[in-house]
């Protein structure tokens, strides 16, 4: 069979480099699941620029929907160079019409059913349009791969399951994995943990507390190798006071929660019904109680939402302390409810909002029903950039719930600003 020189480029929605990048594990799985007489390099355009040349005659593109007019400028230069030219991603999965006409060929879903079929289809010559994955079981990956190694946040990434069982209508995870959650074996997570050499973990599970029994055997795997874990997890975690001292006892160090709105109709609208009738207040007051710090996200653009409901949020993780605070704009990423509803009611910024040259990181890409898109974009950014100074950071590690171990301090310290450099690069911004 023909030898093959093949570069993975994860693309950058912006130039510059990322100070929070963390390791891609894709490269490490790609490696896994290359069939054998392929050269493969890898190139992460988070953390530097791209050669001038690249010598490959294959190249495949990881992209997501804000990177998604770059990579187009990069396949039409590619192209013309001579080279074929795949993508694969959440992007090419979300609106793949729109990336075949980018592309020589395109992967819908994951890799592990489709990448090898796709690499030996270009040795033979017969490369199709479209390779389409049916949630095939998950593959391990080596945790040392040496395109992990530098220039990455010092957290060995880990991926447990894909998929979720909720159905929050803004939420892309169900585009891409739109029947059940796929966990990999225990004994398989175990030889990773082993094999992982940073003692710090991150689970970039889209929620890792999906299955409790699951969860519990990989708590006690967790306790067993002494590591320190943060994790995405739904809001039932918080349920379970027992539940949150296992986790604490097994090494979690941060809980990254999608609390998402402080108003119960906005709830209802976005389809998140375990937080509804929550008191969002005293589940994270839980969670910091058990010593772990809260990494909650909101989203701001549902009908009710006005300035005044941002005011409402930065209020609330400033009383609470909480260390990271996501203030999103509701973005209508294509594939999902949200997109398709917004669509038909004619209210999109544009239908490729995406690829318009107009629009900047940050800002709504559709009318809200209750604001104006602009002054709820303008109290997203100040909410942003005032929630991690260096005197509203000082201020939320006091009101912790508890006195709370200097190496959190710490972490928050740390997070608050790598937190605050990415809003300063990113916001206003338009993709290049
Ligand atoms: S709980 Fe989180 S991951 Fe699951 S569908 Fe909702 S937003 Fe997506």
């Amino acid at each position: 069979m023909k030898q093959v020189k093949i570069a993975l480029i994860l693309v950058n929605m912006f130039d510059g480099e990322h100070h929070d990048a963390m390791q891609p594990i894709l490269f490490a799985l790609i490696d896994e699941l290359t069939p054998p007489g392929v050269s493969l390099s890898f190139f992460d355009e988070r953390i530097k620029p791209l050669p001038e040349v690249i010598d490959a005659e294959l190249i495949a593109l990881s992209v997501d929907t804000f990177s998604a007019a770059r990579a187009y400028a990069l396949s039409k230069r590619f192209r013309a160079e001579g080279k074929t030219v795949v993508m694969g991603g959440i992007h090419p999965s979300s609106a793949p019409q729109e990336a075949l006409e980018q592309a020589d060929a395109i992967v819908i879903g994951e890799a592990e059913d489709t990448w090898p079929k796709l690499v030996d289809d270009y040795r033979r010559g017969v490369l199709r349009a479209i390779y389409r994955s049916h949630e095939p079981p998950l593959s391990s990956f080596d945790p040392n791969h040496p395109a992990l190694r530098s220039g990455y946040l010092p957290l060995g990434i880990m991926e447990t399951s894909r998929g979720c069982p909720h159905r929050c209508d803004f939420c892309s995870v169900k585009v891409l994995y739109p029947q059940t959650v796929r966990r990999k074996p225990l004994a398989m997570v175990e030889q990773e943990i082993k094999a992982n050499p940073h003692r710090w973990l991150f689970f970039v599970d889209d929620n890792l507390y999906s299955d409790q029994t699951y969860f519990l055997g990989l708590i006690r795997l967790l306790r067993k190798y002494r590591k320190r874990w943060a994790a995405q997890v739904s809001l039932e975690i918080t349920n379970d006071a027992q539940m949150l001292r296992m986790a604490k006892r097994s090494g979690a160090i941060l809980l990254l929660i999608g609390l998402e709105s402080l108003a119960d109709e906005s709830l209802r609208q976005m389809g998140k019904r375990q937080n509804r009738q929550a008191d969002l207040r005293q589940r994270v007051r839980r969670v910091q109680d058990h010593g772990i710090l809260v990494y909650g996200t909101f989203v701001f653009g549902y009908a009710g939402d006005t300035p005044q409901s941002v005011k409402q949020v930065f209020d609330f993780g400033m009383e609470l302390g909480l260390s990271v605070l996501n203030f999103n704009p509701l973005q209508p990423m294509p594939g999902t409810p949200l997109y398709d509803r917004l669509l038909a009611q004619g209210r999109l910024s544009g239908d490729q909002w995406w690829l318009d040259p107009k629009y900047r990181y940050g800002a709504l890409a559709f009318e809200p029903a209750s604001s104006g898109a602009e002054a709820l974009s303008q109290a997203i950014a100040r909410a942003r950039r005032d929630f991690y100074s260096p005197s509203n950071t000082f201020k939320r590690w006091l009101r912790q719930a508890q006195p709370l171990r200097p190496s959190l301090c710490l972490i928050h310290c740390l997070l608050s600003h790598v937190s605050r450099r990415e809003i300063t690069r990113k916001q206003d911004r338009s993709f290049r």
